[in-house]
Formats: C-alpha cells, sequence, structure tokens
C-alpha cells in the first residue's frame, strides 16, 4: 500500500539546539545564562510522546532578585536611547523571528503538543506581527504619548497554551515603551521563551532588557512579591489571578489579568449552518480547546438545532488526532497529564450531573505514550451544569438550544466570564444588535478566533481586565508623569512632557 501522508516537519534544527545544551536550561538573566542559585532542576516533556525534552533551572527567591536588579539597571538606559532606538530593537527581534520561524514552531510544537501547523501558520506569524506592531508606537512614543512614562520593572508569568506568543503580547509593548522585562514562563512549555531570550541577545538586545526565570507556581509568587517590581501582567486560570489580585493589593504594582472564559458560541437559524460548523471546529478543537477565548458553549436556535449537530457530529468524525509534528493532524496532544486528569474529572462530573458525552468512534487516538483526549461533544446540558460553567480547557464541546434571540443573549451571558463570543447569522442585522448585549470583550461576527497586533484583547468579569494589542495596549505599560513612584527618575531624559508646577 502507499503512504501518502505527508512527511512529519522535521525536528532536526530543535534537536540540535536541545543538544548544544545538552538538554539543561539554566535562566537567562542579564544578556546571558545564569545557574539557579538553588541547583534545583525540572523535566520538560513533549505531550506527544511523554519523553523527556529538558531539564530546567527552577527559579527561586534569589533568581528573581537578580534578574529584577538586571531589569533595574538596564532601564534608565533603555529608556534615555529613545523611541526610534528602541524600534529599531524591535523590528530587529520581529526579523530574528521570521528567521528562525521554522525553529520556533518545531520547537513550540514539541514542547506544547500542538499540531506544526498551528505554530507555523499562527502562532509564529503573529509572534513577529507584534513586534512589528509595537516598534511602531515606540517611534511614536516621544511624540504621542508625551506626558506619560514607562512603570519601570515590569514582572509577566505567562500559561503554557500559546507560550510564545503570549511572550509576544506581553514583552514587545513592555519593553517597545522603555520598561525592562522579567518573564516567569510556564513550567510545563518554557522552552521557546528560553530559545527567544538567547537569540535576542545575539540579535543585540541589551542585557537586562529581557530576563527569563524557570519555574512553577513558586517562581511566579516570588516576583509577584518582589519588592522592586513596578506591575505585574499576568495570563492564567482566574484562581491564580485571584491569589496575584490580593497579593499585590496595597503594593502600589500594577496589575492586568487576562484569565479564564467560557465563551458562546451563538447559530441563528438563518446561519450558513456548513460555515458555522467549520467555525465551530476552530473555535473548540484549535489547540485542543486550550484557548481562553474558546467557543466552548455552542447555543443553536430551537429550529435548525437537529440538523447542526447531525453536521457537526460527521465533521467531529473527520477530525485527526496525533503528534505535533505530523503535518496531517487537526488536534495533537493535551500538555501534561494533569489536564487531561483534569479534563477526564470533568466530563465525569458532567456524567454524573446528567449530560449526555459523545465522541466520534471513526476518530483514532495515537498509541500510547502521549496525553490524548478526543474531540468531545455534550448534549442535554442545563443552564447550570459544571460543563455549562467551568472552564473545561480541553477539546469539549457544550450544547444547548434557544428560542429568541433575547433568550440566547441571557445563555450566552450566564456565566461568570466574560472573554468572548461568535455570532452567526446572515441576517448582518441580527448579529449587530446582539453583539452589544454581550458582556465580553471581543464579538466576532460569522467568525472566531480572530487576533491582530493592532487591536486590543482582554475581558469583563472573572476574565480579568487590561488589554494587549493596538494602543490600549500601549497605555498598559505607562503613566502619566509626575504620579508616583520614581516620578523623578522617569521624567529624565527623553520624555517630553510637561513639569510638574
Ligand atoms: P495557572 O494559572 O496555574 O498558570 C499560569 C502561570 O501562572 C504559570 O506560569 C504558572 O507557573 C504561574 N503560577 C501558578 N501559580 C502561581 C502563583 N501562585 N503566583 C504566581 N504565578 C503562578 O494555569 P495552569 O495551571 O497553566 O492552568 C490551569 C487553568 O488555568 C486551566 O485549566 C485554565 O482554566 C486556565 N488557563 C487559562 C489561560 C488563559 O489564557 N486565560 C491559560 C492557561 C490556563
Amino acid at each position: 500500500t502507499m503512504d501518502y501522508a505527508p512527511a512529519p516537519e522535521d525536528d532536526k534544527a530543535a534537536r540540535a539546539w536541545l543538544l548544544q545544551h545538552a538538554g539543561t536550561f539554566d535562566h537567562f538573566i542579564d544578556g546571558q545564562w545564569r545557574a539557579g542559585a538553588s541547583g534545583e532542576r525540572f523535566a520538560v516533556r513533549a505531550p506527544a510522546t511523554g519523553e523527556v525534552l529538558a531539564e530546567v533551572a527552577q527559579g527561586g527567591a534569589a533568581d528573581i532578585d537578580a534578574a529584577v536588579a538586571a531589569a533595574r539597571a538596564a532601564q534608565p538606559g533603555w529608556l534615555a536611547a529613545g523611541g526610534a532606538h528602541r524600534a529599531r530593537h524591535l523590528y530587529a527581534l520581529a526579523r530574528m523571528v521570521q528567521r528562525h520561524s521554522r525553529l520556533f514552531a518545531v520547537l513550540e510544537a514539541l514542547d506544547n503538543g500542538k499540531p506544526i501547523r498551528e505554530t507555523r501558520d499562527i502562532d509564529v506569524p503573529l509572534v513577529a506581527r507584534h513586534f512589528l506592531h509595537y516598534a511602531g508606537w515606540a517611534q511614536l512614543q516621544e511624540t504621542e504619548f508625551a506626558g506619560w512614562a514607562p512603570l519601570g520593572v515590569i514582572g509577566q508569568i505567562v500559561p503554557w497554551n500559546f507560550p510564545l506568543l503570549m511572550l509576544a503580547w506581553k514583552v514587545a509593548p513592555a519593553i517597545a515603551l522603555g520598561n525592562c522585562v522579567v518573564l516567569k514562563p510556564a513550567e510545563y512549555t518554557p522552552l521557546t521563551a528560553l530559545l527567544f531570550a538567547q537569540l535576542a541577545a545575539q540579535a543585540g538586545l541589551p542585557a537586562g532588557v529581557l530576563n527569563v526565570v524557570t519555574g512553577d507556581g513558586r517562581t511566579g509568587a516570588e516576583l509577584v512579591e518582589h519588592r522592586d517590581v513596578d506591575k505585574i501582567a499576568f495570563t492564567g486560570s482566574t484562581e491564580v489571578g485571584r491569589s496575584i489580585r490580593a497579593a499585590t493589593a496595597g503594593s502600589g504594582k500594577s496589575l492586568t489579568l487576562e484569565l479564564g472564559g467560557k465563551s458562546p458560541f451563538i447559530v441563528f437559524d438563518d446561519a450558513d449552518l456548513d460555515g458555522a460548523v467549520e467555525g465551530v471546529v476552530d473555535a473548540i478543537w484549535f489547540n485542543q480547546g486550550q484557548v481562553c477565548c474558546a467557543g466552548s458553549r455552542l447555543l443553536v436556535q430551537e429550529g435548525v438545532e437537529a440538523r447542526f449537530v447531525d453536521k457537526l457530529k460527521h465533521r467531529m468524525a473527520q477530525l485527526r488526532v496525533g503528534p505535533s509534528l505530523d503535518k496531517t493532524i487537526d488536534m495533537g496532544a493535551i500538555v501534561d497529564p494533569v489536564q487531561l486528569t483534569r479534563i477526564e474529572a470533568l466530563i465525569e462530573t458532567g456524567r454524573r450531573e446528567g449530560c449526555e458525552i459523545w465522541q466520534p468512534h471513526e476518530v483514532a487516538m495515537p498509541a500510547a505514550g502521549g496525553s490524548y483526549y478526543p474531540p468531545t461533544l455534550v448534549t442535554n446540558v442545563a443552564p447550570s451544569c459544571t460543563l455549562a460553567q467551568e472552564e473545561i480547557f480541553g477539546p469539549v464541546l457544550t450544547t444547548m438550544s434557544f428560542r429568541t434571540p433575547d433568550e440566547a443573549v441571557a445563555l450566552a451571558n450566564n456565566t461568570r466570564y466574560g472573554l468572548a463570543a461568535s455570532v452567526w447569522s446572515e441576517t448582518i442585522g441580527r448579529a449587530l444588535d446582539i453583539a452589544p448585549r454581550l458582556a465580553c470583550g471581543v464579538v466576532w461576527v460569522n467568525a472566531t478566533n480572530l487576533f491582530d497586533a493592532s487591536v486590543g484583547f482582554g475581558g469583563y468579569r472573572e476574565s480579568g481586565y487590561g488589554r494587549e494589542g493596538g494602543r490600549e495596549g500601549v497605555y498598559e505599560y505607562l503613566k502619566p508623569i509626575g504620579w508616583g513612584k520614581g516620578a523623578v527618575r522617569d521624567a529624565a531624559p527623553a520624555s517630553a512632557g510637561p513639569q510638574r508646577a
């Protein structure tokens, strides 16, 4: 028999980089590799196979302290160099990402378990786009934001679902505007952040502007509590976000939180049903559903529900689940066995509460070793069910029906979250009537999961606050001159802002 499957993306360059470091990584502080003070390390695995990819340093208070000191020391010079100078560095970082795009895409797919098609076509190009976009803002800083100053030293904590893209969303605006950064990547996926920091130093980024300290939640907590950090920017779970908010209260630190979601995907009876089915695939099976704005709650108008669910089941049966470097797969592996167990436990809770769980028997799971979960459809869901309320962060879609637009809005808004929504209708007036009534930060009409560096992204309610992207994202890393600690330091010498009387 002939095998027509395209060859998997070859991982030679990524393996070579891991080998160069003998699979062992230190922190990246002040422009160089620096061994962790405790000597403690933890294993980073490939979700597709379970193999150990690297041993990475577990950061503690001393490492955070060294990184914050490096960022503090670098910040005045970085600010004084001016916006045009910083813009040149951001353009260089964008080109660096483009030049090494294949290495980044393969390493990210290996480390996270997501399909190489996604890292190659979505994550990595968006990373470059983010640096290009904020290069533009850096260039305009003195004219557009006279009277504003950077915050200083920024602590950034990112999750594992889009490791390099979340780095870009956070690092690009922060350093563009004259801040310096200490970044704490997620413990499951620290590798592309380490590669990025190393290549950025080679591309000429001054030492101390971007520091990476690896480790788990304890390392994040040390960063949050450090007294010389001016702001914490966090993306992750609502629970940890809540604890960070409590820990920073009264400390004078600025804070932005990008947290969980339970976003509705609303299909009206006049929607292009085939288009909407493809939309669902993108909304909930992209990145195995490990997306904060995943369209995880399907709300279908009653008259078309049976037909739509039938079409959806046919489409689900065609999805291919497999190892991340196989270019023909639609879904990869779940990031870690811990997350897999969490998804399985939630599904069991759903069953106990009377939900019906459907998984296409046509979809084969790869052989043992990796953490895989099949595409899953949940029906017979009451609005109060756990599966209708809790963020599952996996390839699981719940379905409910509605009769009227008002009912659709009420169901859509019936969660503690407010991140995103998707509305499908061929009547544009209806879609535009619904959109502003949805309590969320972004609404897509006849589309889903569209991101651009020029558009502010963020949530309401328990999905957090603050915006990343665009001009809104600029203000998250600035403060009015003359306010708060360090006013004198900030006023020197590049700023053309008004003096205080
Ligand atoms: P998490 O919130 O535990 O981790 C996110 C980041 O915060 C990681 O870098 C982690 O090391 C760090 N962290 C953990 N505890 C901390 C603490 N006390 N202080 C400071 N930093 C800390 O999220 P997770 O464990 O990766 O995933 C759990 C759930 O979070 C998911 O199932 C999902 O519901 C949600 N999540 C949301 C997003 C999002 O983009 N909104 C991303 C990932 C996970």
